[in-house]
């Protein structure tokens, strides 16, 4: 999972380039980057770490331009080293070329294969990669054109924002699995994953770039494009982006993301009779959907974990001894809150069951009476193709484990998910969505070579 930022200004822009991408560190956290163009070259700084390391005082005044790409990471495709930082950066036929991408593509290492086979010679491992030559192959100096090839090439997940020599281009997949936004601040236009970016420079949010839909701005104005003339929208927003990887001050394709989570709390507590004394959220992600819960049963919230607020994303550590100590790191029961009482903990998710397990072994520890763990999203059974870091499907809980298992596995006295039907329920079907790391219903097949042949 990746953020990524574009701004076309007509002043130096590499400071809100840099806040932008600060304000998108939950996205990654592995390794980031910034290019602009400077009228002539396009000037970078890619590195492993988060945005506030790579990127010093006198490193960013060293990068002067007024139009530019960032772009902020976690490895799903590709692993984790200085060879897949982006934006990429390149040049081809003379012109240069800088791209940064969010999502998975589910046919790379195929077209990967194909570009070996014509004698192209990769850096890295990524999907990023792929696209980059892809589009260089068709790129003769018209850039939707090339755009429109390449999209005829590449399946699956990709937001890209794409710096040419004298124009910034956003596009977002025919089905629009990643989001991105459009916004706008005087003469300034702002690409990005998340409105955070674009609140934080005081731009105002525009609208969501459309699945399939190709922008760019050039000469100071913007045109749209769609990447086929017998195209139609095939709208599946991933609704995991919702559950728990964008923050919740964004709106990703009209459904807000705050919004969306109290709602799936109030959800699940209805119909519910428990006889319990306090709501516990699992901070952060469990926050909005505890409001919710406390809104529909009546029980009050209180802060039964604390928080250190200087560890990242638990789940974003490439191993499972890692991603244990980090969560006992991250959050430590308060005993004046949890103890002797018949406690709610409510998360946004279960994937490995790591998280809950380990928190309800220490709430236990720390007192509480009972525990009856309440999910805002129903069980992930499915990897995730287009993006989100889950896992083999071997080591997704619910894959391979009853309700019950699961349960007894994790170790509260009670558990319960949100249906699928509630989670809907909760977006008022303002959109459509990717689902399927739910029922397994994956709207762009994984292609590999051995399939095609
Ligand atoms: P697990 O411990 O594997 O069950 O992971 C569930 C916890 O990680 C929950 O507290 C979620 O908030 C969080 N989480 C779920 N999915 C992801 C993801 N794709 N990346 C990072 N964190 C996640």
């Amino acid at each position: 999972m990746c953020g990524i930022i574009g701004i076309y200004s007509d002043k130096n822009i590499s400071k809100e380039l840099y806040y932008s991408l600060y304000s998108m560190q939950h996205r990654g956290q592995e390794s980031c980057g910034i290019a602009v163009l400077d009228g002539e070259n396009i000037n970078y700084k890619r590195d492993m770490g988060l945005v506030g390391e790579v990127f010093k005082e006198d490193e960013l005044s060293k990068l002067k331009g007024n139009m530019g790409i960032g772009h902020v990471r976690y490895s799903t495709a590709g692993g984790s080293h200085m060879a897949n930082c982006q934006p990429l950066v390149g040049s081809c036929r003379k012109r240069k070329l800088a791209l940064a991408h969010n999502g998975n593509l589910v046919n790379a290492n195929y077209l990967r294969e194909m570009l070996e086979e014509e004698g192209y010679m990769f850096q890295a491992n990524s999907d990023t990669e792929v696209i980059l030559y892809i589009l260089a192959r068709y790129y003769k100096g018209d850039i939707v054109e090339s755009l429109k090839i390449t999209m005829d090439y590449i399946k699956g997940a990709y937001s890209l924002v794409i710096m040419g020599e004298d124009e910034l281009v956003a596009v977002r997949d025919p089905h629009g699995f990643r989001p991105l936004k459009l916004g706008k601040k005087n003469n300034e236009y702002i690409f990005a994953s998340e409105d955070c970016a674009i609140d934080i420079l005081g731009g105002e949010i525009i609208r969501d770039v459309e699945p399939g839909e190709i922008v760019v701005i050039k000469d100071g104005k913007m045109k749209s494009y769609f990447y086929s003339e017998n195209y139609k929208p095939l709208k599946k927003s991933c609704i995991f982006e919702h559950i728990y990887f964008a923050r919740n001050d964004a709106t990703i394709d009209n459904v807000n993301v705050y919004n969306f989570r109290v709602k799936c709390g109030e959800i699940l507590a209805k119909d519910e009779n428990i006889n319990a004394d306090i709501v516990v959220p699992v901070p952060d992600s469990g926050w909005a959907g505890a409001i919710g819960y406390s809104n529909a049963s009546g029980l009050k919230v209180s802060e039964g974990l604390v928080k250190n607020r200087y560890v990242g994303r638990t789940f974003i550590k490439p191993t499972q001894e890692e991603r244990e100590i980090a969560v006992k790191i991250k959050l430590n029961p308060l005993s004046t809150v949890v103890k002797g009482k018949s406690v709610v903990l409510v998360d946004d998710s279960v994937v490995r069951g790591t998280t809950s397990r380990q928190i309800i072994q220490s709430l236990r520890e720390a007192g509480a009476k009972e525990i009856h763990l309440r999910v805002t999203s129903p069980p992930v059974q499915y990897s995730c193709y287009y993006g989100i870091d889950t896992p083999n499907r071997s080591k997704l809980i619910a894959s391979n484990n009853s309700l019950e298992q699961m349960r007894e596995f994790i170790g509260c006295d009670t558990i319960k998910f949100l249906d699928i039907e509630g989670m809907l329920d909760a977006t008022e079907h303002k959109c459509t969505f990717c689902k399927a790391c739910f029922d397994g219903d994956y709207p762009v097949k994984k292609i590999d070579k051995e399939e095609l042949l």
